[in-house]
């Protein structure tokens, strides 16, 4: 079963019996409807740009008490992303070990779980288009010496061992964090008023 909000329904009717099928069919695409559901519509909703792909961003210890985080999340924000789940934690061995699975056998993954776990952390999911390849970007290169100014490792950070945030590195990747890190009902889907004005939907 699928459930809609009441007020995107509403828009939904309008626009379907005012003869606009198209713009009815990216209302609710745009509000999580499954596309798969669509049938008859599908074709041309395949144009509709996929706005509801997440990513996960974690602001690590450093960032934490350097007091970085309203700063970070208002890089998210000021673009234009949705935050669909938000929490602080003291992170385990555990979740880290699963977290960086693929470093484990790196030579300064002892100090790094030693960093990740030196105090809490805040960890968000952010939805949008292109939501993924957008953050890598605004986040910067891993080591600082090479991120860009205006990267938030180009901005607030000189050295690889303490570069403030952690982005998924690609959509897989995000799907596997955003399950490790979250429940599915900490992380809400909710309809953004302005989101017609940042993205065709
Ligand atoms: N890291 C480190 N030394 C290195 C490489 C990585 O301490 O030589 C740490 C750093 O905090 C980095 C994290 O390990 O952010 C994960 O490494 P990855 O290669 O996945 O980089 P990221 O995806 O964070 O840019
Ligand atoms: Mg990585």
């Amino acid at each position: 079963m699928v459930l809609l909000p009441r007020c995107v329904f509403n828009r939904f009717l309008q626009q379907f019996n005012s003869g606009n099928q198209e713009k009815a069919t990216k209302s609710l695409l745009s509000a999580g409807f499954p596309s798969a559901l669509l049938a008859g519509h599908r074709s041309k909703a395949t144009a509709v740009p996929d706005v509801r792909e997440r990513t996960l961003i974690a602001v690590k210890p450093d960032g934490v008490q350097r007091r970085l985080v309203g700063q970070i999340i208002q890089r998210f924000e000021r673009r234009g992303f949705k935050l669909v789940g938000l929490k602080m934690l003291q992170v385990s061995d555990t979740l880290l070990s699963q977290h960086y699975t693929e470093l484990r056998t790196k030579p300064f993954y002892p100090r790094l779980l030693q960093y990740m776990t030196s105090g809490p952390v805040v960890v968000m999911v952010w939805e949008g288009h292109k939501v993924v390849q957008a953050s890598r970007t605004m986040v910067g290169h891993t080591n600082p010496v090479e991120a860009q100014a205006g990267t938030v490792r180009g901005d607030f950070s000189f050295h690889v061992s303490r570069n403030v945030v952690h982005a998924s590195d690609s959509l897989e990747g995000a799907q596997r964090e955003i399950q490790l890190w979250f429940q599915k009902k900490e992380l809400l889907n909710w309809e953004c008023c302005d989101q017609t004005f940042t993205c065709e939907v």
